[in-house]
Order: C-alpha cells, then sequence, then structure tokens
C-alpha cells in the first residue's frame, strides 16, 4: 500500500524546516511513532504543513478536533450563532470524508484543550502533537500551554505556521521590532520582505491513505493504557466534568464512538435550524467548497486584469457570491498562501511577465489588509476593546442598551441599516460595504455607542469573524484607530441610495416594504400616508418609525462630539 512514509525519503519533496517548528526530539530513532494532529482553524488537508510532518513520518496518525469552551458559549447565544455552527459542522464533516477517503477518520474530542490533553496524550501513548499555529494572543497563549504540557508527559511538538502568508515574527524582525503604524508602511515592509513562502504540498498530493489511527483503545492492546488511565482519573475520581457541561470520563475516551462528528442538535440547535436547506446565499463550510470557491474566484480573471476599477454599484454585488474566500479563510478551509500563490500565477499568466518580475502588491488586494491587522493585532491581547490598547483612542462612546438594541435587532426604522443587520442575523454574511455602514452608523455616525459592542455581536453572528479582522474593522471604521479623519458626516440614506439604488437589496431582506415605491424605501417615514396604505406598510405599525427623528442632527452631533 502506498503510504505517507515513502515521501520522507524522497530528496524531491520540500524542506519541512521551511514551513515548521519543532519543539522536541524529531521522529527519528527506534520506536512506534504515534502522532496526533491537532485541527484548529486549519480545516483542510492542503498547505497543513505540521500535518503533512506528522503524516510523512508516524506510524499511526490520530486526526483530532477539540469541541472546546466556544461550545458554552454556543449554548448561551444559541440563536444567534447558529449559521456558524452549521458552518463548522459542514467543515468538520468534510474534513472527515477527506480523511477517511486516505484511509483515516476525524476524532471529535468534547472538551477543553488542556484537561482533555491531559488525560488523552498518555492515554493515547502519543509520542507526537502537531498543529498549526494560531497567532492570536489568546491563541498563542492556549498553544503556549498545551506545549508546555505536552513537553511534561514527553511529547514533541510539531508546529507549522499557515494562517497567515507571513509569520509574524518574520515581520517583525524585518521591521526592527517596529510596529508599521500604516498600511503603507506595511506595504514598504512587504517589499522588502519578498514574497510569502509558497504553500506546501497537499495532503491528497504526496500519497493514497495516511498512517491509520491506531486501534482502538484497550486495556490489552494499548500501552499507555494503564499509564494514561491512572494519571488522568486518579485525581478526579475518574470523572471529570468539563466548564462546558460535557463528562469527561474514561470510558468516553475508551468508546471510539464518542469522537464521532457533532450533531446541529448537539450544538443546541433546534429542529429547523437544524433541517435548513442550503440556499445559495448561506454559505456552506469546508476544503471541497473552498477549493471549489477558489477556482471560481480565479476563473474571474478580468477581476485581476480590472483590478482597481470602480465597482458599478448594484444590489447584486452586495449578496454574497459563489466567490467569497473569508469565511472559509477564517476556519482555514482555505490556505492564505495557496490563494496568495494562485493569484501569482494567474496574473503572470494574463500580464505574460517573467517571474524575476514579481507582481505589484495591489492585485493581493484585501488579503494583504488581513495579513495587516494579523500584524496589528498579534501582540496585543486588548485589541477588542478602548481599555489597555494603545492603538485605540479614548472616545468617550455611550452605552445605551435601547439604542444597542435597535441596532442589532434591526429596529433602528433607517431601513438601509435593517437590512444590513437582518441579512448579518440570516446569513452571517454582509458585503464590506454593507459593514462598513452598520459600524458608521452604530458609533461615529449616528449613534454614538461603544464599539466594542458592536464588535462582540459581529463576532457571534458572522461567520467570517477572525478576531484581528474583526476588531481591527470595527476600530477602523468607528474612527478609534488607524485613520480618524472621516471628512463627511455618513448617510445612511445616501449610502444606501448609492449601493442599492433600485432597492432591491432592502425588499429582499425587509419584505414587509417591498410594496413601497422605490423613491420612499430607503426614508419611508416620508412616504404619504395613502402610499404607505396602499404598500400596505404603516410605519410605526408594520416598520418601526425611525429611532432618531433627525438622522443629520444626530450626525452632526456625533461630528461635534468627535471634534470636541
Ligand atoms: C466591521 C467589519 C468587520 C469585518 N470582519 C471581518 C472578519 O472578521 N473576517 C473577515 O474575513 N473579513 C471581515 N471584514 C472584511 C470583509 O467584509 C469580508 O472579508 C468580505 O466581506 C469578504 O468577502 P470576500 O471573501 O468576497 O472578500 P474579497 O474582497 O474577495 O477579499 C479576499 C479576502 O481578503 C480578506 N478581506 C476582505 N476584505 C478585507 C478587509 N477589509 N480587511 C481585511 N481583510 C479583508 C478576506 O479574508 C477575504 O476573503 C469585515 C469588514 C468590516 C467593515
Amino acid at each position: 500500500m502506498e503510504r505517507m512514509q515513502s515521501c520522507i525519503t524522497d530528496s524531491n519533496s520540500p524542506n519541512d524546516d521551511h514551513w515548521m517548528t519543532l519543539d522536541g526530539p524529531a521522529m527519528s530513532g527506534g520506536g512506534v511513532k504515534h502522532a496526533v494532529h491537532w485541527f484548529r482553524r486549519d480545516l483542510r488537508l492542503h498547505d497543513n504543513a505540521s500535518l503533512l510532518a506528522a503524516a510523512r513520518q508516524a506510524d499511526n496518525l490520530r486526526c483530532v478536533f477539540l469541541l472546546d469552551c466556544q461550545l458554552e458559549r454556543h449554548q448561551q447565544h444559541r440563536y444567534l450563532a447558529a449559521n456558524k455552527w452549521r458552518f463548522l459542522v459542514d467543515c468538520l464533516r468534510d474534513l472527515d470524508e477527506s480523511l477517511r477517503r486516505l484511509g483515516s477518520r476525524l476524532f471529535v474530542v468534547r472538551g477543553q484543550p488542556l484537561e482533555a490533553f491531559r488525560r488523552l496524550l498518555p492515554l493515547w501513548g502519543a509520542s507526537h502533537l502537531s498543529f498549526e499555529e494560531d497567532c492570536t494572543p489568546l491563541g498563542r497563549d492556549r498553544d503556549s500551554a498545551v506545549t508546555k504540557l505536552a513537553h511534561e508527559l514527553g511529547v514533541t511538538v510539531l508546529r507549522g505556521c499557515s494562517q497567515t502568508l507571513y509569520s509574524q515574527q518574520v515581520l517583525m524582525q524585518a521591521s526592527g521590532g517596529e510596529l508599521p503604524l500604516t498600511f503603507a508602511k506595511f506595504h514598504r515592509l512587504l517589499l522588502t520582505v519578498g514574497s510569502p513562502p509558497a504553500p506546501c504540498p497537499s495532503l491528497q498530493d504526496e500519497a493514497a491513505t495516511l498512517p491509520p489511527p491506531p486501534p482502538p483503545l484497550t486495556p490489552q492492546l494499548h500501552p499507555g493504557f494503564h499509564r494514561g488511565l491512572s494519571n488522568s482519573f486518579s485525581n478526579n475520581n475518574k470523572t471529570s466534568s468539563s466548564s462546558n457541561g460535557n463528562t469527561c470520563n474514561a470510558a468516553s475516551f475508551i468508546d471510539e464512538d464518542a469522537f464521532n462528528l457533532p450533531t446541529l442538535g448537539e450544538l443546541g440547535l433546534d429542529q429547523d435550524e437544524a433541517n435548513y436547506q442550503p440556499t445559495p446565499v448561506l454559505i456552506r463550510g469546508g476544503e471541497t467548497e473552498a477549493l471549489a470557491r477558489l477556482t471560481r474566484h480565479m476563473e474571474r480573471r478580468s477581476w485581476v486584469a480590472t483590478y482597481g476599477g470602480k465597482p458599478r454599484y448594484q444590489s447584486q454585488l452586495l449578496m454574497p457570491s459563489g466567490t467569497c474566500l473569508s469565511s472559509h479563510l477564517a476556519f482555514g478551509c482555505l490556505s492564505p498562501k495557496l490563494v496568495y500563490a494562485q493569484l501569482t500565477d494567474l496574473y503572470r499568466k494574463i500580464k505574460g511577465g517573467s517571474s524575476a518580475q514579481p507582481p505589484p502588491l495591489h492585485i493581493y488586494g484585501e488579503l494583504l489588509w488581513r495579513e495587516y491587522l494579523y500584524l496589528t493585532a498579534h501582540a496585543n491581547p486588548n485589541f477588542d476593546r478602548l481599555e489597555g490598547n494603545p492603538m485605540c483612542l479614548p472616545i468617550p462612546w455611550c452605552r445605551d442598551q435601547a439604542a444597542f438594541g435597535a441596532w442589532s435587532t434591526a429596529r433602528t426604522g433607517v431601513p438601509w441599516i435593517d437590512a444590513i443587520m437582518t441579512q448579518i442575523r440570516l446569513e452571517g454574511w454582509a458585503h464590506p460595504y454593507c459593514r462598513y455602514s452598520a459600524v458608521a452608523f452604530l458609533t461615529r455616525g449616528h449613534l454614538f455607542q461603544n464599539w466594542e459592542d458592536g464588535a462582540k455581536l459581529f463576532e457571534q453572528l458572522l461567520i467570517d469573524a477572525e478576531w484581528p479582522t474583526n476588531n481591527g474593522l470595527w476600530l477602523w471604521m468607528s474612527g478609534s484607530a488607524f485613520f480618524q479623519a472621516f471628512g463627511c458626516a455618513y448617510s445612511p440614506v445616501i449610502a444606501g441610495r448609492k449601493l442599492d439604488p433600485q432597492g432591491d437589496y432592502i425588499r429582499h431582506y425587509l419584505p414587509q416594504l417591498a410594496r413601497l415605491p422605490t423613491r420612499y424605501l430607503h426614508e419611508p417615514w416620508l412616504a404619504p400616508p395613502a402610499v404607505q396604505e396602499v404598500a400596505g406598510c404603516i410605519i410605526g405599525r408594520h416598520y418601526p418609525a425611525p429611532m432618531l427623528p433627525d438622522l443629520d442632527e444626530a450626525a452632526e452631533s456625533c461630528a461635534s462630539r468627535l471634534r470636541a
């Protein structure tokens, strides 16, 4: 049977060092090597260096995903996060299917990382633990704690770096330890650093099968069983309850069925939510879908060729297209390095450029903004708040529950804003222009509410929410960091008319307004009573009256508070 290990001796195979960090002895020498690969935000088989290294070298490989504390948070905000959980389940299912095609499977462990690994690594007799680095401050702390635990247990850790295009250490070294405080400076830094490393080969391209998971755990078969069991449970009366309510006991770790994929019901979604029919609008998760979207993205060759041209405003632009990549990048079904590499190839094909001439950075567009926000957030644990965040201006925002509630539940009475918030709630996605509008209205534009609350809500609702990107864009769009000089006052009516001139977007998400004539759609409170009657939409009854009696006055009041 063709196996991964044949690749170790293949002189053509790229060197692991290029992508990898190794904490502990390499997988050489005698003894059976049991590797555990811990999937997190790298739910894919392509460009996954630590998985590749583990697969190349281990005798047995167990692929795990931990359903951790997020589960608890989800249960508190059950309805809000339904789209995200569906997306995650799609991703896990797709990953499991891909692994099964390679003779392996995904083991889903219910528990929190430290607690679960303290029990499982010895129980499974693991010699190696591999994972892709999480470069957010919280993720890094968790990974350090797990790495420390692994060392204590004598387990070697293999770490890859693929959440971003560049390793943040490399960028910080190149910048002399100074964070580039503007995007222009970041661009200049990238010019000195050069192109990011190429993605590493995909598992499927290397071999037809993976090292199999070890045989099911029994006291007779598994060498680590007695040691693991006694270490794990002696202090816990053989049972412990994790903070998410999942009971971790010896039996549940031995029963292989306990590692099955989660169901939507288990995640707290009710029957209707669980039985949803995917529509073209709801984005499906998983590496297979992500790669198909990437192909479609690249097929839009004109996108690259005409990049920099002004977009044509039409409501279709505001709907998720078949090429949206952000959710897949956020969950790691898609590697940013793969997107970068394919954009480079495409650019060269279109422009006929030689490899000696790297493409201009602007063709990578928003991918570099993502990179920039990851870099600015990487050493700032307070990036998501005003307090203790050196980047954030201390603007004296208000906290008014009623105002925040109206905005967050699409009851502001301003159709453009309510349509956006409805889309975000229903579909877990909105076009960047729409997100800008929602942020501006809540913060500097009209309501003057603290951006932290809006950012938290987006994090719960948006499938593509990434801690650095989401908080970075809230900081920016609220005028709290990066770029504060938002010249003219922001108007949700003008913005709505510009982006949705025919009102198709508003009609789609706010069907109660659908029969209003287009000229009143963005300001329905101006429609005469007879028009409202004919349209079947009485303002104040079928759709809220505007929460702000005078939008211009509110905008002016915000502007003067910001100037103060
Ligand atoms: C308040 C606010 C919060 C946001 N939060 C997120 C978030 O948590 N995660 C996220 O991926 N995007 C976020 N965005 C950016 C943007 O809205 C989405 O990335 C975009 O809607 C994705 O569409 P696309 O995949 O077609 O992007 P494309 O335009 O095709 O861009 C390619 C990729 O670049 C990244 N990207 C796109 N726009 C931006 C941007 N402005 N800044 C940084 N990276 C970007 C995404 O990963 C995206 O998939 C936010 C925007 C705003 C205004």
